[in-house]
């Protein structure tokens, strides 16, 4: 009981910091038309996609120049990673693949914070991404690069993947690939494969692996996996990661922009 508890205040702490969080941007937004300094180079405003982050499990602080991104790492889909008595337990069968094989590890809540630039900017030297979450979904699950574990092969691991294309690393769960589950409409009514799907750590943010109806590939996108043109989030345009069905599926040789930092 004692640990339901203290989730609630943790939630209503959130939601409390959340109002706050709300307020103090309106000031921003007053201090910025006032000539802030802080959007002097006309760098885009990822706070607008706060709302987007649908899932509960991940919350939001605004400040002046960082965004601080809390979450749980939890997937509202179902998946064989959750234990038996979770609700969203479900076995899988992949008859179709016989490489296939379990993870040994369980989804069990994280406590991940990333603070992020809030104005991201293309960095002069691109940092590699490390292992571990290098970017946060819109459903709060964790965006791994395109490598595995060491002495693993990230394709062999492929076959440890679950329903949804995701499996955890221990206790922590992630995605290396396309997250079927927020672009394929395989029991999400939500689902879009034109859709923005969340953050890496320097800021910028991760679409769908459909443009304008169609499908891109590695050669449309440079060697980060971006491109910059106007978004519906973003009119005035910005530069976007794009998940493709081929290797690096998210990032390609590192972050665009200068990465934030994270705890867990
Ligand atoms: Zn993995
Ligand atoms: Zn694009």
């Amino acid at each position: 009981m004692s640990t339901i508890f203290c989730i609630a205040v943790i939630v209503y702490g959130c939601d409390e910091a959340t109002e706050e969080v709300d307020n103090s941007d309106d000031n921003q937004e007053q201090e910025d038309d006032s000539g802030n300094s802080s959007n002097d180079t006309n760098a885009p405003d990822i706070s607008v996609l706060k709302d987007l982050f649908y899932s509960d499990n991940v919350t939001f602080e605004i400040s002046e120049n960082t965004i601080k991104i809390t979450t749980k790492d939890l997937p509202d889909h179902k998946s064989m990673y959750y234990p038996s008595d979770d609700p969203l337990y479900a076995t899988y069968d992949e008859p179709d693949n016989k490489d296939f094989k379990k993870n040994p590890g369980e989804i069990a809540a994280q406590n991940i914070v990333f603070t992020i630039p809030r104005f991201p900017e293309e960095a002069t030297n691109k940092e590699a991404t490390g292992m571990g979450p290098m970017g946060v979904a819109i459903n709060s699950v964790a965006f791994f690069n395109q490598s595995a574990a060491p002495g693993d092969d990230i394709l062999d691991e492929l076959n440890t993947f679950d329903q949804y294309e995701g499996h955890p690393a221990g206790d922590t769960y992630h995605y290396h690939t396309e997250p079927v589950w927020l672009t394929e409409a395989s029991g999400n009514e939500d689902a879009d494969d034109e859709r923005f799907l969340g953050l890496l750590m320097d800021g910028f943010p991760v679409y769908g692996p459909v443009e304008d109806g169609t499908r891109l590939e590695n050669d449309d996108l440079d060697d980060y996996h971006g491109h910059s043109h106007a978004t519906d989030e973003f009119p005035d345009g910005i530069y976007h990661y794009h998940i493709t069905d081929d290797l690096p599926w998210i990032n390609g040789d590192g972050y665009f922009g200068t990465p934030g930092t994270k705890t867990q």
